[in-house]
C-alpha cells in the first residue's frame, strides 16, 4: 500500500516518495499528544485510557514508560523553557515538569470553577500558554473520571505568565487541536463537537490573533469522514492535521494538497528529529513516522 495520496502538485515537495510509514510501536488503547524533545531525541506521547505515558527513544528506537500514571494526561508541548507542558484528563489541570521534575499546576479552574479536562495545548512566542477544555475526560470512566461540567461549556483558555486564565475561544462544540500559523496571526481550532451533537461539521477554524486576544474566525477546513483531532504546522505554514485514520496536509489557503494513509484513527501528530522533518503520528494502537521534505515549526 502506497503511504500517500497526491492531491496537489505542491505536495510532492514536501515528501519523500520512496519514504513509507514506519510503525515505532503498538499495544496502547488510544494514543494522543505527540510531543519530541530535541535535547533528550526522544519522544513522549499519552496512552489515555491506560493512564500512562510512553517514551520513544530516537537513538536506539526503544520504548519504555515515562510516567504511570499521569492524571490520563493528553496533549503535550514544550514551553520557551524547554519544560514539558501537559493537559491531564483527570487531574482537570494543565500542569509545568519543572527541570527538577517537580510538577507546577498552571491552570486547574477558570473564575473559581474547575475545568473540564484539558485536551491540547501550544505555547506562543510570549510564553503564554493556550489550551482547549472539551469534556472527553469527564464525559466518562474511559479517558479519565467521570464528572459533571462545572463551566457548563467547552472553551480555549490562555494563561499569560502572570498565571491568570482568560477564555479566547467560546463559541466552539468540543474546541479540541490547536497549533499557531508560524508568524503567530493565526490560531487554528478543531472542532469535534460531533461527538456530542449529531450532523455538526467536523472543523478546523482560524481565528485571528488581535492584541493578545482572538478575532472573529474564519473556516479553515472540514473533514470529509471521521473528524480532525490534533494537528501541527510546518515551517511554510501548511497545516498537518489527523483526519479519521489519515493525515492530510492543507496548505495555508485550505487547499487539500495530499493525505498520508495511516490505516487507524489518527489523533495527533507533531515534527521531531534532528531536522524537525520527521512526523510522528499518534494513531489509536500505535506510533508512526515519516520523515518529510519540510520542517515543522
Ligand atoms: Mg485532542
Amino acid at each position: 500500500m502506497g503511504t500517500y495520496d497526491i492531491h496537489d502538485p505542491r505536495f510532492r515537495a514536501l515528501i519523500a516518495n520512496q519514504e513509507d510509514l514506519a510503525k515505532l510501536a503498538d499495544g496502547c488503547r488510544w494514543s494522543e499528544g505527540a510531543l519530541y524533545v530535541p535535547a533528550g531525541r526522544y519522544l513522549v506521547w499519552s496512552d489515555i485510557p491506560n493512564d500512562r505515558m510512553l517514551r520513544y527513544d530516537e537513538t536506539d528506537d526503544s520504548v519504555s514508560v515515562f510516567r504511570q500514571p499521569c492524571g490520563h494526561a493528553n496533549g503535550n508541548t514544550l514551553d520557551l523553557q524547554g519544560r514539558m507542558v501537559s493537559c491531564e484528563h483527570s487531574g482537570r489541570r494543565v500542569s509545568r515538569t519543572e527541570h527538577d521534575g517537580s510538577v507546577t499546576v498552571l491552570a486547574d479552574r477558570f473564575e473559581g470553577k474547575r475545568l473540564n479536562s484539558p485536551n491540547d495545548v501550544v505555547v506562543k512566542s510570549d510564553g503564554s500558554v493556550w489550551f482547549s477544555d472539551p469534556t472527553y475526560g469527564i464525559d466518562s470512566d474511559y479517558e479519565g473520571r467521570f464528572a459533571e461540567s462545572e463551566i457548563g461549556a467547552s472553551n480555549v483558555y490562555r494563561v499569560d505568565p502572570s498565571g491568570a486564565v482568560t477564555a479566547v475561544v467560546t463559541d466552539r462544540v468540543r474546541p479540541n487541536g490547536l497549533a499557531f500559523s508560524p508568524d503567530e496571526s493565526l490560531l487554528y481550532v478543531a472542532d469535534t463537537g460531533v461527538t456530542h451533537v449529531a450532523d455538526l461539521p467536523r472543523t478546523i477554524h482560524a481565528y485571528p490573533v488581535k492584541d493578545g486576544g482572538l478575532g472573529t474566525p474564519s473556516l479553515f477546513a472540514t473533514c470529509p469522514h471521521g473528524a480532525y483531532d490534533g494537528f501541527r504546522v510546518d515551517v511554510q505554514g501548511n497545516v498537518w492535521t489527523s483526519a479519521g485514520s489519515n493525515v492530510f496536509c492543507y496548505a495555508p489557503d485550505g487547499t487539500h494538497l495530499g493525505t498520508i494513509k495511516v490505516g487507524e484513527t489518527v489523533a495527533n501528530v507533531c515534527f521531531g528529529g534532528p531536522q524537525r522533518n520527521r512526523l510522528f503520528i499518534a494513531a489509536r494502537t500505535s506510533l508512526y513516522s515519516v520523515h518529510l521534505r519540510v520542517r515543522g515549526i
